[in-house]
C-alpha cells in the first residue's frame, strides 16, 4: 500500500538528517528551487491539498491569496498545536520524520517568497519540540537551512515557538496573538492572515501534515498526486484511530478511503468481539455518526454531504457499552474550561451545556433538557469570533438528536438499568456555574 509522509517511520533512526536523506528526504528541494514559484503555488493548487489541521481550505488557494503588492516581509507560520481530542497525527510526523518537515517548509517559503518560518509546537509535546529542533539545528550545520539554501541564492530561518497548553492557540489568529508574545485570543476576521497575519504581515499558516506533504506534490506534480485522492481532495491523509477498536493507532491512507474499512480492515474491528456504536470521524468537534453511517468516503466533502467534518481526521470509535451522555460530559467539559471567554455565547453556552449534562446524569435532569441543551447549542453556532463555539455546539446538537433516547431515559429514571456503570473518573466534579 502507497505511504508518503509516513513511508519512513519503522527505519531506525528515521529522525537523523543522514537517514532521512538516505531515505529520499531533501531530494524535491532542488527542482521545487528550479521553478518559478507561481509555478509551485499552481501545482500545489491543481494537487487539491487540503488543509489537513481541520479545516480543509485548499492549501494553494490560500498561498495564492498573499497580496502581491505588499512591500511587508512574508511569513509562513507552521500550526503544530494539535489539541483536537483524538489527533496525533502532526506529533508523529515530528517524531519520526522531522526533516521532511523541513523539506517541505522550503519549498513552501520558496514558493510564497517568504525568508521566515515559525513552527507552533503545543507546549506538551516535549519529544517532538526535541526531534524538530534537533532536526533544524542538524540542516543548518549542512547548509540547508541558513544564508544559502543547499548553495542557492535563496534564505531561509526557521524559529521553534513553544505553546503554553491552550487549545485555542491551535486556532490561526490566537496561535498568531501567542507567537506575538500575547495572551492568545481569536482575532476577528477580516483581515485574514493572509494579509494581516504575524505582525500585521502577509503570513500564511498552514498544518504540520499538510506542509509535509508539499514534497510529494513536487515529486509527482500536482494532478498526479491529485489522481491518489477523491474529487477535489488530493492525495493521502493520515488518520488516526482511537477508541473500541483492536489496533488504534495512525493510517495513512487515500483521502475518500471509507470510514467502514478503516476501521474494520486497518484498526481490526470493534474490541471484545462488542458492536460499534458511534464514530466521531473527524477529532471531537465532528458531528458524531451512527453505526448505520459509516459507509461514507473519508474525505471533506463526502463528510460534509452528510452533516459532519472531515476536520482533522481522529478517528473516534464507541461499542455498545458507551454511555453518550457520560461521553459528551468529557467533551461539554473540555470546551467549556478551553473557551477564552471573549464571546458570550461561547463563554456562557459552553458553561450552561455542561452544568445541563452534569445534571442528567447526577439523576437530577429535568424534562425539557435534551431540548434545552440543543438550544443552547444552537445560539451558539455561527455566533462567535472563532470555531471554538461551532466546536462546542455541533457535538451537543449531533449526540443528542441522534442518541435522544438515551438522554431521556437518563432522565426519567436517573440510571438506566441497562446501562454499564459510569466510569465516574472520567465524568469529574460538578461544575460551579448556574444555569
Ligand atoms: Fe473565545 Fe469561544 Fe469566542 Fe473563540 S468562540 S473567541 S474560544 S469565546
Amino acid at each position: 500500500m502507497l505511504k508518503l509522509v509516513t513511508k519512513n517511520i519503522g527505519i531506525e533512526n528515521s529522525h537523523t538528517l543522514a537517514v532521512a536523506k538516505a531515505n529520499g528526504v531533501y531530494s524535491r528541494v532542488e527542482k521545487a528551487l528550479a521553478m518559478a514559484p507561481e509555478a509551485i503555488v499552481e501545482d500545489v493548487i491543481k494537487s487539491n491539498l487540503r488543509g489537513l489541521g481541520g479545516a480543509g481550505f485548499p492549501a494553494g488557494r490560500k498561498w495564492s491569496f498573499l497580496p502581491k503588492d505588499s512591500p511587508k516581509p512574508r511569513y509562513l507560520v507552521v500550526n503544530g498545536d494539535e489539541g483536537e481530542p483524538g489527533t496525533v497525527k502532526d506529533k508523529y510526523i515530528m517524531i519520526h520524520d522531522p526533516h521532511l518537515l523541513i523539506e517541505g517548509i522550503i519549498i513552501t517559503c520558496f514558493a510564497i517568497r517568504s525568508h521566515k518560518a515559525f513552527i507552533y509546537i503545543r507546549g506538551e509535546y516535549d519529544l517532538p519540540i526535541e526531534r524538530v529542533e534537533g532536526a533544524i539545528a542538524e540542516a543548518k550545520a549542512a547548509g540547508i537551512l541558513g544564508e544559502r539554501v543547499m548553495g542557492r541564492d535563496f534564505a531561509l530561518d526557521i524559529v521553534v515557538h513553544r505553546g503554553a497548553g491552550a487549545y485555542i492557540c491551535g486556532e490561526e489568529t490566537s496561535l498568531l496573538e501567542s507567537l506575538e508574545g500575547k495572551r492568545g485570543w481569536p482575532r476577528l476576521k477580516p483581515p485574514f492572515p493572509a494579509v494581516e497575519g504575524y505582525q500585521r504581515c502577509p503570513t500564511v499558516v498552514n498544518n504540520i501534515e499538510t506542509l509535509s506533504y508539499v514534497p510529494f506534490v513536487i515529486e509527482m506534480g500536482g494532478q498526479a498526486f491529485a489522481d491518489l485522492g477523491s474529487e477535489r481532495n488530493g492525495g493521502l491523509r493520515i488518520y488516526s484511530v482511537s477508541g473500541r477498536v483492536n489496533k488504534p493507532g495512525v493510517y495513512e491512507l487515500p483521502m475518500g478511503t471509507p470510514l467502514r474499512q478503516i476501521i474494520y480492515d486497518h484498526a481490526g474491528g470493534i474490541a471484545g468481539g462488542r458492536q460499534l456504536k458511534a464514530v466521531i470521524p473527524g477529532g471531537s468537534s465532528a458531528p458524531i455518526l451512527t453505526a448505520a453511517e459509516i459507509d461514507v468516503p473519508m474525505d471533506f466533502d463526502s463528510l460534509a454531504k452528510i452533516g459532519s467534518m472531515l476536520g482533522s481526521a481522529g478517528i473516534v470509535v464507541f461499542d455498545e457499552t458507551v454511555s453518550i451522555p457520560a461521553a459528551l460530559l468529557v467533551l461539554a467539559r473540555f470546551y467549556a474550561h478551553e473557551s477564552c471567554g471573549q464571546c458570550t455565547p461561547c463563554r456562557e453556552g459552553t458553561a450552561w451545556m455542561t452544568k445541563i449534562i452534569q445534571r442528567i446524569l447526577d439523576g437530577d435532569g429535568r424534562m425539557g433538557d435534551a431540548d434545552n441543551l440543543i438550544r443552547i447549542a444552537r445560539n451558539v453556532l455561527g455566533n462567535t469570533i472563532c470555531p471554538l463555539g461551532d466546536a462546542a455546539a455541533l457535538p451537543v446538537i449531533s449526540w443528542v438528536t441522534k442518541f435522544r433516547p438515551e438522554f431521556e431515559e437518563w432522565i426519567k429514571r436517573g440510571r438506566p438499568v441497562s446501562q454499564a456503570p459510569i466510569p465516574v473518573t472520567h465524568i469529574g466534579e460538578r461544575t460551579a456555574v448556574a444555569v
